[in-house]
């Protein structure tokens, strides 16, 4: 028995100084302390083991060997410089590209995430959603009427254009501004309020969005506000503000794609004439493509690559990107044709010039910034894309989920709201997951670039998982809608997100590049703890500096992965009930506690991955997307859980906190268990899943009966509902196509009881329901239902006709581009139009 609790104390402090990270000395002294204790146990008979003076000499052997281990120069000789030459080669290399998209960005959650023990003062310290009276009157006053002038068929299909009155009203209104400060006569909204605006429109009009969305994420006002010299700021940026300049960002080329900075746009710095006079400029080529708003834009904003042959710059010949404003009615520039992205009716376009001189003062910035294009890029790209696609794509599921309820329960087949079938109730039970966690992830996101972050890798897995969950809601929205759906029309209120869809997935980073490459194998270099100082270390020219700083960031590494293995091990086996959880975390104790597991079972993998695949990692890209998507759930979970505690935690949201939780840890460990099924390093993977999955992968999804709660849940009109569609575009006049919806809802269940009695009597034979009988009068007649239930119930008819018709068009309303007598023939085929 005394042996028993020896060991078991032994192996509990092993964990203790593993977990917290201690020293060689700690480690010596440990090792000694636990044989000179053996030795004394043995000496006074306490305890018994075979072969004892063996195990006795071991353990001295490993407290001398620790000890010596710990003297700097044994440390430096035998561990550092072997560890620094054998990873010299080994470590991904970060191009110059890279280190400026790196270092443009900050690390925040994530980095807690990636640490293993997340401190969750720093999650709390994020604010909740505030507005001030500003913004909250802006969002009820000129958002709201915006969003009922906004006719998304017209947009779409009849003038596959934005109307001349919305792009006036939102110039007039300070739309195009939002960003732009006070003091340069824009609104100066925070990251917060933007994001709501955004996804406010989005819920209206996908298409229409993009006219407010470009002019305030990457873009020209963006980037003079941030990096403009004094005079750009003072003459553009109120212009932009006040609509009378509409911009565009013209970064994407025809060879140039995700790979944006291979771009083979020119300029060339030289003299030329302009306004008559000598000046020194650029001479621009470029041909660029897919630029929205290009077709409208008066001030074209254009990345290109700046040489300076004759060194004007006195920066050598290949000074790097550069980005310039030029308008668009300047001589040479051509611009004003259009793409037509996916129907939806927002103005794209390429724009091409050809030895265009500008001159040098239009460089962003002024002269001293040209070169310096790609990092002021990243770094609003590292705060835009956190706000506009999230804030859109949540506004959406929101949406969708707002008129799929209501559909659900409106649209009756076999005498049963089709949303109480358990056919429906998954993919509605998805939809609510992710309006939940969307909206959840997305204020976080916000609140944190309202306080100054520009976080690059949550911005990478927010900008993909919004849109994928997104695209994953329009699809079950469309199957619950059936014919409704697809038929396309002023009175669908689908088709305009469906067509959006696949531009939200490929703009501000394709989601393939964003989940394989962005997030986590440019992500862990920005996140980890130790690895992008160990990489520069290691690339430091400076070979005494560089093997100095490697040292202090080796040591902690090492320590930091020999704590996330036991951490993992030992929270692994014990289901988490000792891990931490924040301070009065109440009824989700559990999650956070599941959370923090969690994070070192990912810390654990994420940095075997990083150390062990080395430059291999970002070919190795179904490894770094799984780990993408690890990093991924637990960055909704944590939203999640936030978002349920800044609400003031409404007990009827429990349910839907828990079905996400259960689903993002699951999602989780599949994700992991992937990676270790696939890791190319074997060895590593057999000694890692031990500890990650000590009991097998024992997490499963959320059950079939928590679906079926949050879903009867938001089947009903009222405040659970009202909260999962929270921020978007709501009316319940019935006259809107989408207020139709809500408005017969809400009849719908008041007439609940008196459909009861019509549908009993119409099975027994009663009242007959054929076209050409007023059956709702035969069943008033025959005593079955009241006259006030009758002409309820004949008004909830009329407008269930109205809920479930869908438009259809003579056909010459259809041939766009033909006039309306035109031949029909003329588009049959040969064979048919002979007839
Ligand atoms: C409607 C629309 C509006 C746009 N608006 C603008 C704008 O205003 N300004 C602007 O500058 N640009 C704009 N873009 C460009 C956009 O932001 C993308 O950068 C661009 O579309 C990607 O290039 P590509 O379409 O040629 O795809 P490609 O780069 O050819 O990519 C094709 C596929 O390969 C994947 N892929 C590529 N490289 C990798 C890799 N290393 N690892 C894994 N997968 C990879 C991508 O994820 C994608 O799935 C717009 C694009 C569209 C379609």
């Amino acid at each position: 028995m005394a042996e028993v609790i020896f060991a078991l104390v032994s192996i509990l402090a092993v964990f203790a100084l593993a977990m917290n990270r201690a020293s060689l000395r700690a480690w010596a002294l440990a090792a000694a302390v636990f044989t000179l204790s053996a030795q004394m146990g043995l000496a006074h008979g306490g305890l018994h083991w075979p072969a004892f003076p063996l195990w006795s000499l071991f353990g001295w052997l490993v407290a001398g060997l620790l000890f010596a281990a710990s003297l700097a120069n044994i440390k430096r000789n035998y561990l550092v410089l072997p560890a620094y030459r054998a990873l010299k080669g080994a470590m991904p290399a970060i191009s110059e590209t890279e280190r400026e998209a790196l270092e443009a960005g900050t690390v925040g959650w994530d980095a807690e995430i990636f640490s293993g023990t997340p401190n969750w003062e720093k999650l709390r310290r994020v604010a909740p959603i505030t507005l001030t009276p500003e913004e909250r009157a802006f969002l009820d006053g000129p958002t709201t009427e915006l969003c009922r002038k906004l006719d998304d068929w017209r947009i779409r299909h009849e003038l596959e254009d934005i109307p001349e009155d919305i792009w006036r009203f939102v110039c007039e209104r300070g739309f195009l501004g939002m960003l732009i400060s006070k003091e340069h006569g824009g609104l100066g909204f925070s990251a917060q309020a933007q994001s709501l605006v955004l996804g406010m429109i989005g819920s209206r009009s996908a298409g229409g969005v993009t006219i407010v969305m470009v002019p305030n994420s990457l873009g020209p006002g963006e980037l003079i506000e941030k990096y403009g010299t004094p005079e750009q700021k003072a003459h553009f940026l109120p212009r932009l503000a006040r609509g009378d300049e509409i911009p565009c960002f013209a970064l994407t080329g025809p060879f140039s794609g995700s790979d944006a900075a291979a771009m083979r746009d020119v300029g060339i710095v030289a003299r030329g004439k302009h306004e008559g006079r000598d000046t020194l400029g650029i001479k621009l080529t470029w041909d660029k493509r897919y630029i929205t708003l290009a077709p409208n834009a008066t001030l074209l904003g254009l990345a290109f690559r700046l040489f300076d042959p004759e060194n004007h710059l006195g920066r050598g010949e290949d000074v790097g990107i550069t980005l310039a404003l030029i308008p668009t009615n300047h001589p040479g520039v051509e611009i004003g044709r259009r793409h037509r992205p996916g129907g939806t009716g927002f103005p794209n376009g390429p724009t091409r010039g050809h030895d265009v001189f500008v001159p040098i003062d239009w460089i962003i910035g002024g002269e001293e910034r040209a070169g310096q294009g790609w990092r002021m890029l990243m770094s609003c790209l590292a705060a835009g894309r956190s706000i506009s696609l999230p804030a859109t794509s949540a506004a959406a599921a929101k949406g969708l989920l707002r008129t799929s309820t209501a559909y659900a329960r409106i649209r009756k087949q076999f005498n049963l709201p089709i949303g109480f079938m358990e056919g429906v109730e998954e993919p509605l039970a998805r939809m609510i997951e992710t309006a939940y966690a969307l909206e959840a992830a997305r204020a976080v996101t916000a609140a944190m670039v309202s306080a100054g972050e520009k976080p690059a890798v949550i911005s990478a897995l927010l900008k993909y998982v919004s849109t994928e969950r997104m695209r994953q809601s329009i699809n079950d929205a469309l199957d619950i809608h059936g014919g409704k759906g697809i038929c396309d029309g002023p009175s669908n209120y689908l088709q305009g997100a469906y067509q959006m869809t696949p531009v939200t997935i490929t703009v501000e980073g394709a989601n393939i590049l964003t989940r394989t490459l962005i997030t986590f194998a440019q992500g862990a270099l920005r996140s980890h703890p130790y690895l992008f100082t160990e990489i520069e270390a290691l690339q430091d020219e400076d070979e005494k500096r560089g093997t100095e700083r490697f040292a202090r960031a080796f040591e902690d590494h090492v320590a930091f992965t020999v704590s996330n293995a036991a951490g993992a091990l030992f929270h692994n086996l014990t289901f988490g009930l000792l891990a931490s959880a924040p301070a009065n975390a109440g009824d989700t104790k559990v999650w956070w506690r599941e959370l923090a597991r969690a994070s070192r079972s990912f810390a654990l993998v994420a940095d075997a991955a990083v150390a062990l695949l080395g430059g291999g990692l970002k070919v190795k890209q179904k490894i770094t997307g799984r780990m993408a998507d690890a990093l991924t759930e637990l960055y909704l979970l944590s939203s999640v859980l936030k978002r349920y505690d800044d609400d003031g935690r409404p007990k009827e949201d429990l349910k839907v906190v828990d079905f996400c939780a259960r689903n993002c840890l699951y999602r989780f460990d599949q994700a992991l268990l992937g990676v270790l099924r696939n890791f190319p390093v074997r060895w590593a993977a057999w000694a890692m899943t031990p500890l990650v999955f000590p009991l097998g992968a024992r997490r499963r999804p959320a059950s079939d009966a928590a679906g079926k709660a949050i879903v009867r849940a938001a089947l009903e009109p009222g405040a659970f509902r009202d909260r999962l569609t929270r921020h978007i575009y709501l009316t319940d006049d019935p006259r809107d196509r989408v207020g139709l919806l809500d408005y017969t809802l809400a009849k719908a269940v008041a007439c609940e009881e008196a459909d009861k009695k019509l549908e009993r009597a119409i099975r027994k034979g009663e009242v007959r329901r054929f076209h050409g009988n007023d059956w709702l009068a035969e069943a008033e007649a025959k005593g079955v239902l009241t006259a006030s239930e009758a002409r309820a119930l004949a008004e909830l008819r009329d407008l269930v006709a109205r809920v479930i018709a869908v438009d259809d068009f003579a056909p010459s309303e259809l041939a766009r581009g033909r006039s309306p007598a035109s031949d029909d023939n003329a588009t049959r085929p040969e064979h048919i139009a002979a007839e």
